[in-house]
């Protein structure tokens, strides 16, 4: 969750722009200067970060992004595994059909509706895009399950274009260090497509993400350990 021992979505945990979702303190959006040197340390720490959910085709990875919402990318990894193997087309998985694929993913969670909605989501596929998946933000949105966020994480990891999908860890992220401030996910997103230089855009994302995920983490951040100490402006920084 995106702060300090809540579990509301992270819409829920700013009041005002620019306050920490931890804390409450005021946060100033970075500046320029500061939030390149960001970036370039990123960058020298990992020049091509990667996502963390498996898959074969710009298909299966709009699946694997639909099935991940509120699940872990290594639980859905584990069934998308022998999933992906029989189903990786739109027309596969319709031979699979509703119920052969709940056998596969019951063990993520709301696996029900994300089972009818991608049926129907690779049916659409099939009868309105000859099979492929769109290559842009409103058509991907148009299917079923398929919000602004698996729209971007597909724009940026299939088709390579700067989208940034805005989840928990870059919510909390943006906010903590002032990277990009944002009282909701739409705000963050704009702040960070407005503030971080474009040569480092199209992996802003993952750069971020992979930080929130195994850094920069909710209850107790490993700032000890963490690349970007001295730029970061969040005030309870761990030792
Ligand atoms: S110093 Fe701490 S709070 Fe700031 S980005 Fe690093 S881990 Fe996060």
């Amino acid at each position: 969750m995106g702060s300090l021992g809540r579990a509301a979505p992270p819409q829920a945990t700013l009041a005002k722009p620019g306050q920490t979702p931890d804390t409450g303190r005021m946060v100033k959006q970075m500046d320029y200067k500061t939030i390149r040197e960001v970036f370039q340390r990123f960058h020298r720490a990992e020049p091509e970060p990667k996502g963390e959910l498996e898959h074969v085709n710009a298909y299966t990875l709009l699946v694997a992004v639909a099935l991940s919402a509120q699940a872990t990318d290594a639980g859905v990894n584990k069934a998308t595994r022998k999933l992906f193997a029989v189903a990786d087309t739109p027309g596969k998985m319709l031979e699979l059909g509703e119920e052969g694929l709940v056998d596969h993913i019951k063990t993520i969670g709301l696996f029900r509706q994300k089972a009818k909605n991608v049926i129907k989501l690779s049916r659409i596929l099939i009868e309105a895009f000859d099979g492929e998946v769109p290559n842009s933000r409103a058509a991907l949105q148009s299917l079923p399950g398929v919000g602004r966020k698996t729209a971007n994480v597909v724009l940026n990891m299939w088709w390579h274009y700067p989208a940034q999908a805005v989840d928990t860890h870059i919510f909390r992220v943006g906010n903590r260090t002032g990277i990009a401030v944002g009282k909701d996910v739409l705000a963050v997103e704009r702040a960070i497509e407005d503030n971080v230089p474009v040569d480092y855009a199209l992996h802003a994302h993952h750069w971020l993400i992979l930080h929130g995920r195994y850094i920069c983490v909710a209850r107790k951040p490993k700032c000890g350990a963490c690349i970007i100490r001295d730029l970061c402006q969040f005030k309870d920084k761990t030792q």
